[in-house]
């Protein structure tokens, strides 16, 4: 019948809000890099994950609405942008969620939102679904809860004491990037405060200890250089003891016009590889002992596309190889590209019950990370 306009049901919402929700990664219990954009082939808003114990299970994860009244240029949601509106209410999202949970098809719940009328009041939306699954439903397993860029600190610490996880995103590397970015959020007030506040509220000894604290930069949106990037993540790990740092590649076409990323020359595959690079630069500051202050860029700023970051740094310093597999210390065997920090420890292990190495053969099955490790190493 023409004219009439059809409320659309639960899964119409989830579907549209599903997708919206692909733009952000901040996931804390994903450990695998692909798994933060893999999603289920039917319903959309379940993501495989990997475990931090490397099993595997399965999120659901949404927005709640994809209303917004900020302004973020890079960000398709943006206020006054022809796209369709929808809110789940918390019943909707409970049930939705408590049904996948019944039929053993997923193990948590991540919830993200578009800012409705107010940042306190888009909190209080997220919180209550929270509170119905931890106090009347009796939930205990992963809640990841979204805080919204400028909400109170009220809010905040009523969303951390209900979640196993949150993440509030920094998008840019500094205030001068983000300013043109968005005129509607204030960087220093809604973005690095309530960083710094929930820092405070989740750090070692505090009453929310268990609770992990992520954020994800955009990558591209702005000018910023990978260099200024990876500054800005080492002083997040070191100084708000932050669980992990996602990065999102801005997609070309979804922001305005005239912002910094639409107008930089550049592939959205090559903001792909920065992404990628940018992970790999993580990977060194969390797992293999490098600072931020190590890492290697290109006379541009921005990391080598060509090579990964470990391989520069290698390129850069000859005199640090061959590394001798016999005799090296933990320190110096991870900075063998190739090498991982398991294949570091299996040796050190294996080394100190007595054996030794004569080729990268004793190190398990061929593969090409062990080939590559081949040049930098010597077997005394
Ligand atoms: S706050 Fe910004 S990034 Fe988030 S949904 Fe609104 S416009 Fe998009």
């Amino acid at each position: 019948m023409s004219g009439v306009i059809k409320t659309p049901d639960t899964l119409e919402k989830l579907s549209v809000l599903s997708k919206d929700a692909q733009y952000d990664l901040a996931c804390a219990c994903g450990t695998n890099e692909a798994d933060r954009r893999r999603r289920s082939n039917d319903d959309k808003w379940l993501y495989p994950v990997t475990l931090p114990n490397g099993g595997s299970s399965v999120l659901f994860r949404t927005l709640i609405s994809n209303v917004c009244v900020n302004d973020c240029r890079y960000c398709p949601l943006r206020n006054g942008q022809d796209c369709r509106r929808v809110t789940l209410n918390a019943e909707e999202v409970v049930s939705a969620f408590l049904n996948y949970l019944k039929k053993g098809k997923v193990f948590g719940l991540f919830l993200s939102s578009g800012v409705i009328g107010t940042p306190d009041n888009t909190m209080s939306r997220l919180i209550s679904i929270a509170e119905i699954l931890r106090k009347k439903e009796h939930f205990h397993g992963y809640i990841h809860l979204k805080i919204i860029p400028g909400a109170s600190d009220a809010a905040v610490e009523q969303a951390v004491s209900l979640s196993s996880a949150v993440s509030l995103n920094i998008e840019s590397a500094g205030e001068s990037h983000f300013q043109r970015l968005s005129q509607t959020k204030d960087y220093m007030k809604d973005i690095i405060h309530p960083l710094k506040f929930i820092s405070h509220l989740t750090g070692k000894e505090r009453r929310y200890h268990r609770v992990k604290q992520t954020t994800q930069f955009i990558v591209g949106a702005s000018d910023e250089t990978d260099s200024e990037l990876v500054r800005y993540m080492g002083g997040l790990y070191r100084k708000l003891d932050l669980s992990r740092i996602y990065f999102s590649a801005y997609q070309r076409g979804l922001g305005e016009s005239d912002i910094p990323g639409e107008k930089m020359g550049g592939s959205n595959h090559e903001l792909l590889m920065r992404e990628h690079r940018l992970y790999q630069a993580d990977w060194l500051i969390r797992k293999y002992g490098f600072s931020a202050d190590e890492i290697p860029f290109e006379t541009n700023g921005n990391l080598s596309l060509n090579m990964d970051p470990k391989e520069h740094w290698a390129a850069l310093h000859p005199e640090q190889y061959p590394v001798d597999v016999n005799q090296a210390d933990r320190k110096d065997l991870l900075r063998v590209p190739g090498l991982g920090p398991t294949t570091v420890v299996r040796i050190l292990r294996e080394r100190a019950s007595g054996s030794r190495f004569h080729s990268v053969r004793d190190f398990g099955p061929p593969h090409a990370r062990l080939t590559k490790a081949e040049r930098y190493l010597k077997f005394s």
